[in-house]
């Protein structure tokens, strides 16, 4: 078990999703001293553009502009998330090793497959990760002796950002306790909905501006998929325009916005912040 479990765990399908969702929330938490971190579930060797190790090093230099604490991508195939039993354990392996109080998703409609795939399967993957009867590391071997490909299990497992080494999780003889998340939130910048709440990132917006600039071979202008990519020059200009709609809708500069499935808990009605009228 880990000694410091993350207060706040992002799980994103790609690398840069996070950064370009909840990157400022994530560096704003961080700086409020809570540990931080992101799940990527893909390395990105389907992306028009760079290559799956480009995109760990890139993945690597935002962790750090970003104060995450850890960050590991599975072997999940990119562009091919699915939800499957799998998957899902092997999500629920990782809650168990970094048992977080929060856990992000993306949210769970949206334009890529692979987001809101991720977004259910994330779910899936926190409810299985407290069921004390679950043996993970059991379950995932005999699926992979039963399997025709090799042992997937958590063998693509890399760490770009961790204070220990977590080169593989602990698996074999080693049974991690059950732990499910307290607060399930979605990150729902990709899609046009009213959010529950926005975090208010106005103090952050220039780091998780140079987060998502960290993507060298995503961001930066060239050839391969011109069409499918903004300039580097717009790129600017989009950021903040979505962080500023959302930050006028809190009646502040630059936010992120978040949906969550639970009502809100009021104790005090004259703290209540963000001006009606
Ligand atoms: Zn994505």
């Amino acid at each position: 078990m880990p000694s410091n479990p993350l207060d706040v765990l992002a799980i994103a399908a790609h690398r840069d999703d996070v950064e370009q969702t909840c990157g400022g929330t994530l560096l704003k938490m961080a700086e409020h001293g809570h540990r931080t971190g992101i799940l990527d579930l893909t390395q990105g060797e389907m992306g028009t553009r760079g290559t799956a190790e480009e995109r760990a090093a890139e993945a690597a230099d935002a962790a750090r502009i970003l104060k995450v604490s850890w960050r590991t991508a599975l072997d999940l195939p990119d562009g091919r998330v699915e939800n499957t039993w799998e998957n899902r354990l092997k999500v629920a392996q990782v809650l168990r090793e970094q048992r977080p109080r929060v856990v992000i998703l993306p949210y769970w409609k949206g334009r890529h497959p692979d987001h809101y795939t991720t977004s259910v399967l994330g779910y899936e993957a926190c409810f299985l990760a407290g069921l004390s009867k679950l043996h993970v590391e059991t379950a995932l071997a005999s699926h992979s002796e039963r399997s025709e490909e090799p042992a997937l299990g958590t063998s693509g497992m890399e760490v770009v950002s961790s204070p220990r080494n977590h080169s593989k999780l602990e698996t074999g003889n080693s049974k991690l306790p059950p732990h499910r998340p307290f607060k399930i939130l979605y990150a729902s910048l990709y899609h046009d909905v009213r959010p529950t709440f926005v975090v208010d990132i106005t103090a952050q917006f220039e780091a998780r501006l140079q987060s998502i600039y960290a993507y060298k071979s995503q961001f930066t202008d060239q050839e391969a998929g011109r069409n499918d990519f903004p300039a580097a020059d717009d790129i600017r200009s989009r950021v903040e325009a979505m962080a500023r709609f959302y930050g006028m809708l809190a009646g502040v500069k630059y936010a992120e916005p978040f949906v969550q499935k639970e009502v809100g808990l009021v104790d005090d009605l004259a703290a209540l912040p963000v001006k009606s009228i």
